[in-house]
């Protein structure tokens, strides 16, 4: 029917322009807003490199699992190593204990 099909394209247009599920990056000094595709099991912070584990509410609606743990823990570790690195050279530099 004509009427039918005029109700599909309009919830077919909507469904174009809808903005997908967002979910926040949860770096607490980061808070980036993260849009994964629809069905990704994991989506990837641009901005701080974290990754998260994915779940879907709906097919438009993701919540975020939990970390990505080797990933982060490679990250931190990394962090680490460079803090530890800088404070060695600070403490080099004083020349103290
Ligand atoms: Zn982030």
């Amino acid at each position: 029917m004509a009427i039918d099909s005029g109700k599909t394209s309009a919830a077919e247009d909507l469904r174009k322009t809808r903005t997908f599920g967002k979910v926040r990056c949860h770096n607490p000094s980061c808070m980036e807003r993260l849009v994964p595709e629809p069905g990704d099991e994991h989506v990837k912070c641009p901005t701080c490199g974290m990754e998260f584990r994915l779940f879907w509410i709906n097919p438009s609606l993701p919540r975020i699992r939990g970390p990505v743990w080797d990933v982060n823990r490679k990250l931190a570790q990394e962090r680490l190593a460079a803090l530890e690195k800088a404070e060695a050279a600070k403490k080099a530099k004083k020349g103290g204990k």
